[in-house]
């Protein structure tokens, strides 16, 4: 079948673009499909798979005829389970399809048009779609390298306005892996108390991936918790991406308004992947160190082949699994004018796929995911050393 002669998008969504994660992403793929050799470090997904005691929970509740429609804010089990984890009550937690789908309901529950949410950049690419899907303003402010890709009480205080509704926060941070200290946490607490018309989301879904201390928000300013929503979920701890399930930690008001707008738009999340979530959750929980240590080995060796490499300097990052390198001085000697070229000329004449800073709000840089075995890291490493030793292209050929 052509196009539609009738449809138009609506103005809601007239500028959204598809991810420019998904674009490299399928990119790849269509030149895999074509025979190149492809190396893919782009996708926020852990290589592991999801543990197996998870995947036997799921069956035996699939053949316990857990088949039926849950509850819209999730199943009893799993809403306990992540209450009392948390010290929280039942009524304080939403389970949704995903981490996304929480960050969705919360901006379509709360955002009238030309409301804003101040977020840092680098920031996860959908925080703004999300937002502007909502029929709200993204306010991004920019946090460099220097700055170790955090906001400072001083820059939030600058962007907050009357008509700011949220500050979005992230940590441990995708795409840089920055963790927000319990002293800096504080700090930024200290503006929003000034602010009282101001929410806080902080999405901690590379919580349990945290290669140095990591606080929690919510505990940190408890005195913020009437106006605080927690995000997290168990798709990067536990590799369970696929499953699709998150969960919102927040005041009883601010819940019941993200349940009404699930409920009308999915309903409660996969039954038998709520039975699993409380398996991952419940079960042993040795894995995650375990995994853990696997990933820092992998993180250590991206960031010193990196730093070795001429053009690019490569903080250490303190959770996640990614790396967001400064590649100006690369980009410079390759005649690129931007990270967007790099990584298209990179992907085309390399066969390696890597996401431009751009897509997270902060050119001049690239992330790498090293949620991929040695083996591909070291191939990946090897392409991008061989690109940098390549003189640049003669311009217009
Ligand atoms: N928040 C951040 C910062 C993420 O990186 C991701 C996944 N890339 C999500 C949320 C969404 O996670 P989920 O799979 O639970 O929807």
């Amino acid at each position: 079948m052509t196009a539609s002669q009738a449809f138009r998008r609506s103005a809601r969504i007239a500028s959204l673009e598809i991810s420019e994660i998904v674009q490299i992403t399928e990119r790849a793929a269509s030149l895999r499909a074509e025979g190149a050799d492809i190396v893919a470090l782009s996708t926020g997904e852990p290589d592991f798979p999801t543990p197996p005691h998870v995947v036997e929970a799921a069956h035996q509740a699939a053949l316990a005829g857990r088949t039926k429609y849950p509850a819209t804010l999730g199943t009893p089990e799993l809403r306990d389970l992540i209450a009392s984890q948390n010290g929280v009550g039942r009524a304080n937690v939403i389970v949704s399809t995903g981490a996304k789908q929480v960050l969705a309901n919360a901006m379509l529950a709360s955002l009238d048009p030309g409301d804003e949410v101040v977020m840092p950049a680098p920031y996860w690419t959908s925080y703004s779609d999300i937002v502007a899907l909502a029929g709200g303003n993204p306010v991004v402010v920019p946090c460099t390298m220097e700055a170790g890709f955090r906001i400072t009480p001083e820059r939030l205080d600058a962007a907050i306005t009357p008509r700011t509704r949220w500050v979005m926060l992230n940590s441990p941070s995708n795409p840089t892996g920055a963790i927000y200290s319990r002293d800096e946490l504080r700090a930024l607490a200290g503006v929003l108390k000034r602010h009282p018309h101001v929410m806080v989301l902080v999405d901690e879904i590379y919580d349990h991936l945290s290669f140095t201390d990591f606080a929690s928000m919510r505990e940190v300013v408890p005195e913020l918790s009437d106006r605080m929503l927690i995000v997290n979920g168990v798709s990067k701890a536990y590799a369970m991406t696929g499953w699709r399930i998150g969960w919102g930690i927040g005041p009883t008001d601010m819940i019941a308004a993200l349940g009404a707008v699930q409920g009308q738009i999915t309903s409660g999340a996969s039954s038998i992947s709520q039975a699993a979530a409380v398996a991952a959750l419940s079960g042993p929980q040795e894995l995650l160190a375990e995994r853990l240590a696997i990933l820092r080995d992998r993180r250590d060796l991206v960031v010193s082949r990196l730093n070795a490499m001429p053009g690019i300097t490569c903080p250490v990052p303190d959770g996640a699994f990614y790396v967001f390198p400064d590649v100006t001085g690369a980009m410079a000697a390759k005649g690129l004018a931007t990270c967007a070229e790099f990584c298209t000329s990179l992907l085309e004449t390399q066969g390696l796929a890597l996401v431009p800073g751009r897509a997270f709000g902060l050119p001049g840089h690239l992330r790498l995911s090293f949620a991929y075995s040695q083996a591909n890291l070291e191939a990946g490493l090897d392409r991008l050393e061989r690109f940098l030793s390549r003189p640049p292209e003669p311009a217009g050929e």
